[in-house]
């Protein structure tokens, strides 16, 4: 069954031959050619003399779902904002499924924006709401009704669709939110910190609806967050942005098995960066074993995590270093703060960073 009822053959056959893919080509990691092609070509954005976004060249996987990961003022805002037309372009390009975008009105451009207070009007029905882009469009009255509410039917909310927004939980409104995106059959779905409203345990099972939405739809999902684990959850392509420029993009696990750079490695969590005579490498913190023999250090701070601890260790050095010990280890001979130690790892397990 299609997603959308009203959709041409085109994407019908597009989505139906995703779904394909996914079922035949799991596993093989090659890139899904089944959405469209999204292109940042020399994106530049200024405000007065700040650079908030510097010369991107990106191409985002068609159909994937992409994580903008980075610090807070690192440009991740602006660029969805230039990408969805809400920003104006400094200088360079926007390419969606060849057509240059970059300075067309958002509502032509083939996107959606899904914003971090999801902006439903207040006075208007959930039904409304979602439908009330194709009022804009001249569609009548029955038929954006017929396709609000397949689309209310996707996101689960078919039994709310009469209520107001102010009757709805956060996570409500989050659903009639994406439901209100998608109704216009965007190429790309771009989404603005959208979890961050929510309370920890609504987070991670809205980010599993993301997930699941994003699939069945094949539509290109481009999600800004600060939040590694957010991102290591979501995205089949990370996009690591720092001081305005991409650092580091990839599939998730390598971004994160070989981050380039110390920042990567530091913003992406979960390693250790180690200067050696030849340079500095990273070394994965659940990789670093207490040992008999090793690097002295001492023990500044013990953490339990529940499944494993996290023992935060001071070298000679004064370079700061973290294992990760699974609890049954740790309890073994368990540490505390001040106690001297010494790190072991497999020389194999060391990356050399590039920068
Ligand atoms: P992020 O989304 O990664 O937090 P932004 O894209 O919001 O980053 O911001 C990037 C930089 O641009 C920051 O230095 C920020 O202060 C600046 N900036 C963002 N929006 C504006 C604006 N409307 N006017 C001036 N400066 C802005």
């Amino acid at each position: 069954m299609p997603v959308f009822g009203g959709l041409g053959g085109g994407k019908r056959s597009a989505i139906a031959s995703r779904a394909a893919q996914s079922a035949g080509g799991q596993g093989t990691g090659a890139p899904m050619r089944t959405g469209y092609d999204l292109e940042l070509v020399h994106l530049t954005k200024r405000y007065g003399d700040t650079v908030a976004v510097r010369d991107l060249n990106h191409i985002f996987a068609p159909g994937s779902y992409v994580c903008l990961l980075g610090p807070s003022g690192c440009g991740k805002s602006s660029t969805l904002r230039m990408i969805a037309g809400h920003e104006e372009v400094s200088e360079g390009s926007i390419v969606l499924d060849g057509q240059d975008v970059s300075h067309l009105p958002p509502a032509q451009r083939g996107t959606a924006m899904m914003f971090q207070n999801y902006a439903l009007f207040p006075h208007l029905s959930v039904r409304d709401n979602v439908a009330f882009s194709l009022r804009m469009k001249g569609v009548d009255r029955t038929a954006r009704h017929r396709r609000a509410d397949e689309l209310l039917a996707l996101v689960d909310m078919t039994r709310l669709a009469d209520r107001l927004p102010a009757q709805l939980s956060g996570g409500q409104q989050q659903r009639v939110a994406l439901a209100r995106a998608l109704v216009t059959e965007p190429k790309a779905l771009l989404l603005d910190e959208p979890l961050s409203a929510l309370d920890p345990f609504l987070r991670i099972r809205m980010r599993a609806e993301l997930k699941k939405l994003q699939r069945e739809t094949g539509i290109t999902f481009i999600h800004v967050t600060h939040g590694q684990d957010e991102a290591l959850a979501l995205a089949d392509e990370i996009v690591v942005m720092n001081n305005a420029v991409i650092e580091q993009a990839g599939p998730a696990r390598e971004v994160w098995a070989r981050p380039r750079t110390e920042f990567v490695a530091r913003f992406i969590g979960g390693h250790n960066v180690i200067s050696l005579p030849q340079g500095k490498a990273t070394v994965r913190a659940d990789a670093v074993s207490l040992a008999s023999e090793g690097l002295a250090a001492t023990v500044t701070a013990v953490e339990y995590q529940g499944a494993s601890v996290a023992v935060t260790t001071r070298t000679e050095a004064g370079e700061e270093v973290l294992a990760l010990l699974p609890e049954d280890s740790f309890y073994a001979a368990p540490r505390s703060p001040g106690e001297a130690v010494r790190l072991r790892w497999d020389e194999a397990r060391l990356h050399r960073l590039q920068a």
